[in-house]
């Protein structure tokens, strides 16, 4: 039997032991939080003590926490909720990076194609950090809302969001920010960032997939995506899920607790396994090296492989990996990431994601670096040049 070495947390982490005892727990308990009779005060306590535990978390008030059902959701919410708030005749700005994952990315170009949106998607360096500069001049008062994640999940660089934060405080324009991959590896504190909005999603976390929140600043005006029962403020209408937030507040806080010891931890094994995998010819870091970058993110591109054909063959030999950009019927996609960082298509179809977690041991690395130069000789020799296709799947 082929032992299985699970490289991909940033596409989901296993779910943490404590995560699942509280969501088994939970589903013991029946209860609508709607509901006003006993069961449904009870589960309506479980609920807001997760909520004030998530808060407590991010930096965050209670009242700002809306459950949602995971990242993608929250970023609909942010993106499409706050344009359509503040929207007007002469304010149709959106700003955003080359480099959002797919859920604020096809939200704009969304908002773009349909409500008149003026979107300026501003370019990063080829580390894949954000122009500042080009940021500075695309926020002007028509701008009506910028969006610009904390961390990438494809190369795991660090955008500067103190600066966008100010760049857009002094346009008077709201921000939201993706930090999905960050929150956990790095740290993340709603009140003090200064942004307006927050997206966070639990599976990367160690909570079951399906369960994520928007932090919100009050004050923030915010159109609803889901009309309904009125639940969450009003603004993401659906009976909300107690079990899974349960878990979602479980995870969080050991993901929390043990994040600057883990952050040690995992750019250490990041740097071990950065070396061995420089040791195959024409293998190239994409992102910065060191900090900068996400701790438990690596991604190299592979000259002369297909990134479909390398995750093939290291599925074979028994690592899970990924490319980080968007498969369809199993084929890889060329990254919008790597591409907006510089590389051609070719590049664009080579990347190689290896990203670390909770679970994460030498044994893991020690198990790539064993099967990789041979998985890299078996893509390079499949390779064949490909044709362009254009649907997206994050991850
Ligand atoms: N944003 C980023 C940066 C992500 O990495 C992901 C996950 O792939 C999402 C949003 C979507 O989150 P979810 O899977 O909870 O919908």
């Amino acid at each position: 039997m082929v032992v299985t070495t699970y490289l991909d947390h940033a596409a989901t982490t296993p779910a943490r032991p404590g995560a699942a005892a509280a969501y088994a727990e939970a589903l013991e308990q029946v209860g609508n939080p709607s509901s006003l009779h006993a069961a449904g005060r009870a589960a309506r306590r479980l609920v807001e003590e997760s909520r004030e535990s998530i808060a407590a978390d991010l930096g965050a008030h209670p009242t700002e926490v809306i459950f949602t059902a995971g990242g993608t959701e929250a970023d609909n919410l942010a993106v499409q909720g706050i344009w359509r708030a503040r929207a007007t005749d002469t304010r149709r700005g959106l700003v955003t990076s080359g480099v959002e994952h797919p859920a604020v990315q096809e939200s704009v170009q969304w908002l773009a194609a349909h409500e008149r949106a003026d979107l300026t998607e501003v370019g990063v360096d080829e580390a894949g950090r954000l122009d500042l500069d080009a940021f500075a001049a695309a926020v002007t008062e028509q701008t009506a809302v910028v969006s610009v994640m904390w961390a990438n999940n494809e190369v795991g660089t660090l955008q500067p969001i103190e600066q966008v934060v100010e760049v857009a405080r002094t346009a008077g324009v709201p921000v939201h920010t993706d930090a999905v991959q960050a929150v956990g590896q790095v740290p993340v504190d709603f009140a003090g960032s200064g942004v307006d909005a927050l997206t966070v999603s639990g599976h990367k976390l160690g909570a079951p997939i399906g369960i994520g929140a928007l932090l919100a600043r009050r004050e923030l005006g915010l159109t609803p995506v889901l009309h309904g029962g009125g639940q969450e403020r009003s603004v993401r209408s659906g009976t909300i899920p107690v079990p899974a937030i349960r878990a979602f507040a479980v995870a969080l806080r050991e993901a929390v607790s043990a994040r600057e010891s883990e952050a040690v931890r995992l750019a250490g094994l990041r740097d071990r396994m950065l070396a061995g995998v420089r040791a195959i010819p024409d293998v190239h870091l994409s992102g910065p090296e060191g900090e900068g970058r996400l701790p438990g993110n690596l991604h190299v591109r592979v000259d002369g492989a297909d990134a479909d054909a390398l995750l093939f063959a290291l599925d074979a030999a028994g690592v899970c990996a990924s490319s980080g950009s968007a498969c369809q019927a199993g084929v890889q996609q060329p990254s919008h990431v790597l591409a907006a960082m510089g590389a051609d298509d070719g590049a664009a179809r080579s990347g190689l994601r290896l990203t670390l977690g909770w679970t994460s041991s030498e044994r893991d690395v020690e198990a790539l670096l064993a099967v990789l130069p041979r998985a890299v000789e078996q893509a390079r020799a499949a390779y064949r040049p490909r044709k362009k296709r254009d649907v997206k799947v994050g991850v």
